[in-house]
């Protein structure tokens, strides 16, 4: 029933890590079609599909349109570096925090490999950023980038927010051969300077 076969890279990571758990607050960046943002519902039981356990919840934002998931807050056509689109996220997390920022996110690319690497490096930056103003401590984020000169720079940025920071390759994702998966775990927001 997933809208693609990316929800199986979530998973296997998700497997390993255990990163989503029934209450938590996530929030999925490069959504549609919404397969990742399916596996994040069922996780965190935001659609309160058990009733006995505690109520998550999901916010899914892209470019494109996503049609309705139940237990997910959508904003479709909406990009997720602006202002605009973040401070929506913020009014929909409320008072909350969120404990898991996800990012599948990518941008269209030239087939140029260093300029679309930096292209997607750009949303990574702009994930991680937004990250150190919505997470809980002890968060996690998990960010797409393609492998590239820029990777290195970002993990090590990565450390200084998180306690564990690695790079995750699915099997699901051999295919898309250049793409990892940046996680960092434990966020602290006293390990910033
Ligand atoms: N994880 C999704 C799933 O499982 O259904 C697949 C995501 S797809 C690989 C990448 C998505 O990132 C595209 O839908 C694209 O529109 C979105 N995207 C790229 N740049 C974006 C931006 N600046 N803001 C929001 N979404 C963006």
């Amino acid at each position: 029933h997933w809208r693609c076969r990316s929800a199986y890279k979530l998973i296997e990571m998700d497997d390993k890590l255990r990163l989503l758990s029934p209450g938590m607050t996530v929030v999925d960046c490069g959504a549609a079609p919404g397969s990742w943002s399916q596996v994040a519902v069922d996780r965190t039981n935001s659609s309160c599909r058990d009733k006995n356990k505690p109520v998550g919840k999901v916010i899914s934002v892209d470019l494109h349109g996503i049609s309705p998931i139940e237990g997910s807050c959508i904003f479709s056509q909406s990009d997720f570096t602006s202002a605009e689109t973040q401070s929506k996220i913020l009014s929909c997390l409320g008072k909350g925090k969120a404990n898991v920022v996800l990012s599948d996110m990518a941008p269209n690319a030239t087939g140029v490999k260093h300029l679309d690497h930096d292209l997607i490096s750009e949303l990574c930056l702009s994930v991680l950023t937004f990250s150190t103003s919505v997470l809980s401590d002890g968060g996690a984020v998990v960010c797409k980038i393609w492998m590239g000169h820029n990777q290195n720079r970002l993990l090590s940025a990565m450390k200084t927010i998180f306690k564990n920071v690695k790079i995750m390759k699915p099997n699901a994702s051999r295919g898309d051969s250049s793409e990892i998966f940046l996680v960092g775990r434990g966020y602290s927001s006293e390990l910033k300077r």
